[in-house]
């Protein structure tokens, strides 16, 4: 139906996201193969590798040779670790409740911003018997996590030489940038300067780490093999573009498809009200679908201007998303229950993209696919795994 490759067979899903995970892999091919692209490549599948499947995906990305995958809290590692995945892990999220004992032990790379952090690590490591593999964070200006640059030698002083911190291995110093896909590197060029400095400072105290990273998707290779100095990026962290979030515009492609079927069909009288409020109100009789999915499916609930791709045709969603449930005018298109939905996908057969539903909830693509709820079954496609 509609050319999209084997529509939802998924019984009793309401929607069905297909992932293509051969355009995965092709996304992870290209970013490595951008000029001056950092020698290793992080693959970042936090949030369930935004919302794809993190399992899937992370067998995907490192199919297509990216070196590390990347996770914000350590429980996330800890899965991938429980999936058999032997690839180096780093996780950065951590708070006052945070085990990072079976982290410690599932070997996956930590984050430390603050002496609580390395103490806390430290001590976890020891209680095991073993070392853990930190990278130190320097906030270089997103004022986020990391080392604020005035405690930076401190910190470093601590590491480099206190009993308590022989348990820690420092594997990495890293960065995170404010902006990362800005177009004339300006403000990245300043946050670069800090991190270099920031390195060398490290190097004083006798830290000379095997990985130096601060780039994701919108700016791999910007710092590569062109950087001068002693502070060579030599792995990037990218997430965004390779879902396809395209910050830069290099050409990454989108690899989810969202569709669902109509499970209901009728017409109406001109002037009839449309859920909840009532605040749309037909002009004309027309035909009304009704398609089964809703805010708690990850539908914004304060989309504008918003339509669905069905029989070839772009349709608008009227009325107020429900929870569960929302309905898209027709007019005179005859359509049928069980006919395919397509919400978004790659834009190649005429369908909305992720973008412009960002753009229709004033948002990003990220919190697009971040928010598909549970009741939204994923399937794959090209799964060689
Ligand atoms: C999410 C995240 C990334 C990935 O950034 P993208 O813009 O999605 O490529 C990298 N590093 C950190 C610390 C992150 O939180």
């Amino acid at each position: 139906m509609n050319g999209i490759p084997s529509t939802a067979r998924v019984q009793h899903a309401l929607a069905t996201a297909t992932v293509d995970l051969g355009i995965i892999e092709s996304n992870v091919r290209f970013l490595k193969s951008l000029p001056d692209a950092e020698r290793e490549l992080m693959a970042i599948v936090k949030a369930d590798a935004f919302g794809h499947g993190m399992i899937p995906i992370s067998h995907a990305m490192l199919r297509a040779g990216a070196d590390w995958l990347g996770v914000a809290h350590l429980s996330e590692a800890i899965e991938l670790r429980e999936a058999g995945i032997t690839a180096p892990i780093f996780a950065w999220l951590a708070t006052l409740d945070t085990d990072y004992r079976p982290g410690i032990e599932a070997n996956v790379d930590l984050s430390i911003s603050s002496r609580l952090d390395a103490v806390r690590i430290a001590e976890a490591a020891s209680s095991v018997g073993m070392t853990a593999k930190v990278h130190l964070k320097i906030d270089t200006g997103l004022h986020r996590a990391g080392s604020p640059v005035e405690l930076w030698p401190q910190l470093l002083a601590e590491i480099s030489s206190a009993d308590w911190a022989k348990s820690l291995h420092v594997a990495g110093i890293w960065s995170h940038l404010s902006d990362p896909g800005e177009a004339d590197g300006k403000a990245n060029g300043i946050q670069y300067q800090a991190f270099a400095a920031a390195v060398a400072v490290a190097a004083s105290f006798g830290i000379k780490p095997e990985y130096l990273h601060l780039s994701s998707s919108a700016s791999v290779g910007r710092f590569g093999k062109a950087s001068p100095g002693t502070a060579q990026l030599n792995l990037s962290r990218a997430g965004a573009g390779l879902y396809g979030i395209d910050d830069r515009g290099v050409g990454v492609k989108p690899a989810m498809t969202l569709e669902s079927r109509i499970m209901q069909f009728r017409r109406v009288p001109a002037g009839s009200a449309v859920s909840y409020g009532g605040d749309w109100v037909s002009d004309r009789a027309t035909n009304l679908a009704l398609v089964p999915l809703g805010y708690a499916d990850g539908i914004p609930r304060c989309i504008k201007g918003a339509s669905v791709f069905c029989r070839g045709q772009r349709l608008p969603i009227v009325g107020r998303i429900a929870m569960d449930q929302f309905v898209v005018d027709a007019g005179d298109l005859q359509l049928e229950v069980g006919d395919q939905v397509i919400l978004f996908g790659t834009g190649e057969l005429g369908e909305p993209t992720a973008l412009e539903w960002a753009q229709w909830a004033g948002t990003i693509e990220h919190e697009i696919y971040t928010g598909l709820g549970p009741r939204v079954a994923r399937r794959y496609l090209n799964d060689k795994n």
